[in-house]
């Protein structure tokens, strides 16, 4: 191992130099209370950054063995630790220095979720922060004495303020690591005690805008307020004692005039499957790990779903029980988004009426009088989500302001008025007695078969020219050798990390296990993996600064396959 002086005085040696010259810069190095490992060196300024890792042993960082209590513990230590690296990044380093990504440090950042990462790594022998860092140039010169700054002045002050335990704010951090845990504790409650959803009194539901994942302001925001009877309490390891609303497995559906607050709570409750930071609002709303929003997606594509459970007599006999299409429509698309989430094992379904397609939800008496049974290949959702509960324990919260029908299908019933919840189920009720909607039941109590889906692994190529492509362009679009996946609709991804992650994780997956098995049990093997060895296996640079990598959840990377171009099912 070289010492920092001689990097130094390698940096000098080099100054004014081609800028492949600092190519002879990789390797390890000693750099007072940290080992600074330079993994990867850029070709040129405008290119992707060059990756650098620096670790702190924890005889020098000394962070306490009650951090890494258990897996969630260590995940809400690692996440703390990289927001202050990110802090101290910003506070403590000169931008430009030159041409293109010049003198620029990059860590990855965490927004408002708590997610397991690969920014920074705690172990109870070290701690490590992977970063980027565009080395200076002067057009295509080596700006050899900018670097030096870079990494013998503005490093160690990165370091030294944001991975040593005794310069941390110990209030800031212990409160961080708890309240992660104590969400995770009270997610693991919800299905022993029958709950689909917990969301606490007090809690901030409403987001600052449309494209903002920060709270409302206090004095705007209405709090939450459990209704009375669906008022439960749960004490916390530490003995602190939370009430708020549990919302029961079965059906449910949140009723009330629009701009009233509907879709809001299920927002929350959508986002329920992530830990959330002190301050967010949603820290104590916590839901079934396996919630998935559902919506209709016309024009997906579709490969191979059996929805028959929903539609069958499509015109020209097309099968729907391997129901395929370049184009799919709303109802078939919504149909498809089930009974794929069901095919991986999705407990609990989000619908709302905003982005549902109506001819999927209902088919009031009237149409069903005019349009035979025979000639509508849908049987309506509603007809639907009671075998969904009875007989695969598969439980919806949906958003219903203008269909009453649903009244008859619904175990728990809340309406929103001015922000504020209420039980009204008792009411709907006795309404749906007295105004019978004559309607007749579609399909029978079964909810028919999910069939286990074995893809193509050669239908899932991440090759573009000779080398593998596997880029997020943002959150919401993957570039996957040469195509690109929308993800748009799959709600539940948060952050362009666990997009990128999304993409590494379908490789490592096709490399591994796709070949022969259902696409489930093949993704179930990946996390298998992930859990032993960290999220970092999914990376081509393993062993080295691997990249910013966000988990996913099997969910969402399940939905990305499916909405490959290329995918073929066998
Ligand atoms: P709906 O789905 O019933 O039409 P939304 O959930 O879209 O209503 O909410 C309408 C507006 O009210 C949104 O701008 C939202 O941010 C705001 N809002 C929702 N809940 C609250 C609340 N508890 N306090 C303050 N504003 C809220
Ligand atoms: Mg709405």
């Amino acid at each position: 191992m070289d010492t920092i002086g001689q990097l130094q005085r390698q940096l000098f040696s080099i100054d004014g130099k081609g800028y492949n010259a600092y190519k002879s810069i990789r390797g390890t190095y000693i750099a007072g209370n940290f080992s600074l490992y330079i993994d990867y060196v850029q070709g040129d300024p405008f290119v992707s950054p060059s990756r650098i890792r620096v670790r702190v042993d924890q005889d020098v960082a000394l962070l306490p063995l009650r951090a890494f209590k258990s897996k969630i513990s260590k995940v809400a230590l690692e996440d703390y630790l990289n927001r202050q690296v990110a802090n101290a990044v910003s506070k403590y380093t000169s931008r430009n220095r030159g041409t293109g990504k010049s003198g620029l440090f990059f860590v990855d950042k965490p927004g408002q979720q708590v997610l397991e990462r690969t920014a920074v790594v705690a172990t109870d022998k070290y701690l490590e922060a992977r970063i980027s860092l565009g080395l200076p140039a002067k057009g295509r010169k080596v700006l050899g004495k900018q670097a030096s700054v870079m990494f013998t002045e503005e490093l160690p002050l990165i370091v030294n303020n944001s991975l040593l335990y005794t310069e941390l704010n110990h209030e800031e951090l212990w409160a961080h690591v708890f309240s992660v845990e104590n969400q995770d504790f009270l997610r693991e409650q919800l299905k022993s005690n029958k709950l689909v959803a917990f969301i606490a009194n007090d809690a901030i539901l409403p987001r600052e805008s449309g494209v903002s994942d920060q709270p409302l302001t206090l004095n705007k925001a209405v709090p939450f307020k459990s209704p009375r009877n669906k008022e439960v309490t749960f004490t916390l390891p530490n003995g602190l004692q939370i009430t708020g609303m549990g919302i029961p497995a079965g059906v449910t559906l949140v009723v009330g005039g629009g701009y009233h607050g509907k879709s809001t709570l299920l927002e929350a409750i959508k986002m329920g499957i992530y830990n959330h930071i002190p301050g967010d609002g949603r820290e104590l709303v916590v839901s079934d790990p396996t919630a998935t929003k559902i919506r209709a997606e016309d024009g997906r594509r579709v490969e191979k779903v059996d929805i028959s459970p929903f539609i069958t007599n499509l015109p020209q006999k097309q099968d729907t029980s391997r129901f395929s299409s370049d184009d799919a429509s709303g109802s078939t698309s919504q149909a498809a988004n089930i009974m794929e989430a069901l095919e991986i094992g999705s407990s609990l379904l989000l619908l709302d009426e905003d982005t549902s397609a109506t001819n999927f939800m209902i088919r009031d008496v009237r149409m069903q009088r005019l349009v035979a049974k025979e000639k509508e290949p849908i049987t309506p959702f509603i007809d639907k989500v009671r075998p969904l509960i009875n007989k695969l324990n598969v439980s919806t919260i949906m958003v219903i302001g203008g269909n009453g029908d649903y009244f008859d299908v619904a175990d728990n019933i809340f309406m929103l008025e001015d922000y504020k919840i209420r039980d009204v189920t008792k009411e709907a009720k006795e309404i749906a007695k007295e105004l019978e909607t004559k309607r007749t039941r579609e399909g029978t109590t079964y909810f028919g078969s999910i069939p286990l889906r074995v893809p193509n692994p050669n239908s899932l190529n991440a090759q573009k020219g000779r080398k593998n492509k596997i880029a997020a362009k943002g959150k919401s679009l993957l570039q996957f050798g040469l195509q690109s996946i929308d993800l748009s609709q799959a709600e539940q991804i948060v952050d362009q990390s666990q997009t990128q992650a999304i993409g590494d994780i379908i490789q490592y997956t096709s490399q591994h296990y796709f070949n022969g098995r259902p696409l489930r049990q093949a993704l179930l093997l990946t996390y298998k993996d992930i859990d032993r060895e960290g999220l970092e296996i999914i990376s081509p640079f393993y062993g080295q600064h691997p990249g910013d990598y966000a988990l996913p959840r099997i969910y969402e990377v399940a939905a990305a396959i499916n909405h490959m171009r290329t995918l073929i099912i066998q």
